[in-house]
């Protein structure tokens, strides 16, 4: 077999996954903007832009691999959730997805507020100026030091986790004199990923109290006798990347019953459900997110309906996105190194970076697509893993895309919706370092976080 006759192989259907598209695209060149960030364009050279500048610019400017941030596109979705919900709801940001000082500015200045989960994203939170109220601190684990600095800072909750944690954090407020707004987090046995969801009667997992058996109602008990803290409602974060809100529908209503109880038991009826994130992007082609303003409806009316059903004044509602909000407005940019045709199989195409910045690949089995973004090419489609440059078979970004057969070494190539949990969870392996993160808007770029390098790493080991 040929690759210029046959350049994709005759056998995607052996080679793909099961259910995966066969076919490649009808138009390589064309950049589905569900999976590009808003204001990304192809130039009249054929070049990808984005905020107004040219891939190749940011590449000789910045080099590669590099995450490219579309802050127009950033700010565009905070406010699309901040006005999603017509001021009825609290949007916290998942600060974990990404967080940087120039982000926490963009949240500052949008209206929205920041969940953290650790004393670094704390930091990083105070340190650009978030105000500490419109803070909320998660974790399974939080340090009494995590949980000090949050109290000292004025955090405006904190999501409580276990037993222990009520014992802790409430210690911790009465010695500092405060009284700490908190949520109790609980698990309702839902268990949701992208297309389904499954209710169980309990939940197999490290975070939250459960529902089933009293532990959730038994805490509540335990925070409502303490004048340290002061409970504002019920917290519940079913899973991530979903796209059907019939999970959220599970959970609330069983939080709602959650929120009976302890009104027929205490006589108070909390103030507000956090309702959590979770919320879907598209990878690729194939996935079809719900918008804001859908997901919001769909929520509001979910609460609303439980709520009168229980006789309650509807609570505050809370919504936590990460990924819904910063997934979708970075790409990683990366120039290719070799290509590798494996006859009759697909064609590896090794670029710059790989795992170390992009662990998703690996660790969820994540699924991406790929563009030439340098040129256009008439090429034919030719069937391609993209891979990195890290000792380890599994350094996949792209497991199966079509990239066009004329690709060579030098071309740059782009991954879109790497906004979320890549250089948040980006890695040293190998030495590498890591990528800086560019914001580009209004035909200007600039680093919100630079490249590591040699010094850095060094700089750590102290011999
Ligand atoms: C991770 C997490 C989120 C954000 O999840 P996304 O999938 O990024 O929207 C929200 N709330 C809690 C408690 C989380 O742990």
């Amino acid at each position: 077999m040929s690759r210029s006759a046959h350049p994709a192989g005759p056998r995607y259907a052996d080679v793909l996954p099961e259910g995966h598209y066969t076919a490649p695209p009808a138009d390589l060149n064309a950049l589905d903007a569900r999976v590009w960030s808003r204001t990304v364009t192809r130039d009249a050279d054929g070049a990808v832009t984005v905020g107004g500048v040219d891939v190749k610019t940011l590449a000789e400017e910045f080099g590669t691999p590099a995450y490219v941030l579309d802050e127009a596109d950033f700010r565009a979705r905070c406010r699309a959730w901040h006005e999603a919900f017509d001021g009825r709801a609290d949007v916290f940001y998942a600060g974990k997805a990404f967080l940087s000082r120039a982000v926490v500015r963009w949240l500052t200045q949008e209206g929205l507020n920041l969940d953290v989960c650790s004393e670094g994203e704390l930091a990083v939170a105070l340190s650009a100026g978030m105000p500490a109220e419109r803070i909320a601190l998660h974790g399974n684990n939080k340090s009494v030091r995590e949980i000090e600095r949050a109290v000292e800072a004025g955090v405006g909750r904190i999501v409580l986790d276990s037993f222990q944690e009520i014992a802790r954090v409430a210690g911790v407020a009465s010695r500092l004199g405060r009284r700490q707004g908190v949520l109790i987090r609980v698990t309702v046995g839902v268990e949701a990923h992208t297309h389904e969801f499954i209710a169980t009667a309990h939940e197999d997992q490290k975070f939250g109290l459960a529902l089933a058996g009293g532990q959730a109602a038994e805490a509540v008990r335990r925070v409502l006798a303490l004048d340290s803290l002061e409970l504002l409602g019920i917290h519940s974060h079913i899973g991530s990347q979903i796209f059907d809100t019939s999970g959220f529908e599970v959970a609330a209503h069983r939080v709602v019953g959650l929120l009976r109880e302890v009104r027929d038991e205490h006589g108070v009826e909390l103030p507000e459900i956090d309702l959590g994130g979770g919320l879907g992007i598209a990878y690729t082609s194939q996935d079809d997110p719900r918008e804001p303003h859908e997901i919001a409806k769909a929520l509001t009316e979910i609460v609303t309906r439980e709520c009168a059903a229980a006789g309650l004044t509807v609570p505050r509602l809370s919504v936590e996105p990460g990924r819904a909000i910063v997934g979708p407005t970075a790409f990683t940019l990366y120039e290719v190194g070799t290509v590798k045709p494996l006859e009759g199989l697909r064609t590896y195409v090794s670029v710059d970076g790989g795992m170390s910045d992009n662990i998703r690949t690996a660790l969820y089995d994540a699924e991406y697509s790929v563009a030439l973004v340098s040129r256009t090419s008439d090429a034919p489609a030719m069937l391609s893993r993209v891979v990195g440059k890290h000792c380890e078979s599994g350094d996949i970004v792209v497991k199966d895309a079509f990239l066009p057969a004329d690709l060579a070494p030098g071309d740059l190539i782009a991954v879109p919706a790497t906004g979320a949990y890549c250089r948040s969870m980006a890695s040293n392996y190998n030495h590498a370092l890591r990528p800086p993160v560019v914001a580009v808007a209004d035909g200007a770029a600039r680093v919100i976080v630079r490249r590591e390098t040699e010094e850095d790493l060094l700089r750590l080991d102290i011999g």
